[in-house]
């Protein structure tokens, strides 16, 4: 039987296994010396920070970062689906939300790639309006060339200035190639 590795079906890595590891490893440094440098809000219940995944691609981004940020930390899952059948481009849908209130705390949303801003603009007005004492949004990637929405993001790992559709470290395409440790694009023959 003929293997069917899917390392064969990428066109290019735009973004190594080891890069992409030693920049997470800064981030979570460069995170976790902001909230100490800059204070946290004064918590009562003395809570840590709250790290908010965007399922299912931030999973694999997320749990590396959590792994490496040396302060202690919770964290939570939202869902959120966009261009819904016959909504319009931007609409945003809550799949799955967070599994407690957020009132107080210091809230990082974790995301994997931000494309148009329109999910993260949805997930910072949401959460402002949940009374959380501070929204910071970390991004692995910020592919800027489509972005529609202005949004301000605290953290990213890698700018991508290509309008290139990326795959792997969590991210999918119809499903796949969440599993491979490195980003890239894949071959045309891959895709329908
Ligand atoms: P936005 O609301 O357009 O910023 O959507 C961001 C979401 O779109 C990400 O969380 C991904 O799920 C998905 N996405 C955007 N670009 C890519 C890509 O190049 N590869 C995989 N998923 C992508």
């Amino acid at each position: 039987m003929k293997a069917d590795r899917i390392e064969d079906r990428i066109a290019s890595v735009l973004y190594s296994e080891e890069a992409i590891q030693c920049r997470v490893g800064e981030l979570a440094a460069e995170i976790a010396a902001d909230y100490t440098e800059h204070g946290r809000a004064e918590d009562p219940e003395g809570r840590p920070v709250l790290f908010v995944g965007i399922l299912r691609g931030a999973l694999v981004f997320m749990s590396d970062l959590a792994r490496r940020f040396p302060m202690p930390v919770e964290y939570d899952l939202i869902s959120i689906s966009s261009y819904g059948n016959g909504t319009a481009p931007g609409a945003v849908r809550l799949v799955k939300d967070l599994e407690k209130p957020i009132g107080g705390r210091d809230v990082l949303i974790v995301e994997d790639i931000i494309d148009t801003g329109f999910t993260i603009e949805y997930l910072k007005r949401s959460f402002a309006a949940r009374n959380a004492a501070s929204v910071r949004v970390c991004s692995l990637v910020d592919k800027i060339v489509r972005r529609e929405k202005p949004v301000e993001i605290d953290y990213i790992g890698f700018t991508l200035r290509e309008d290139a559709f990326v795959v792997g470290y969590g991210m999918d395409y119809a499903e796949l190639y969440r599993n491979l440790p490195f980003i890239g694009v894949l071959k045309p023959d891959f895709i329908r």
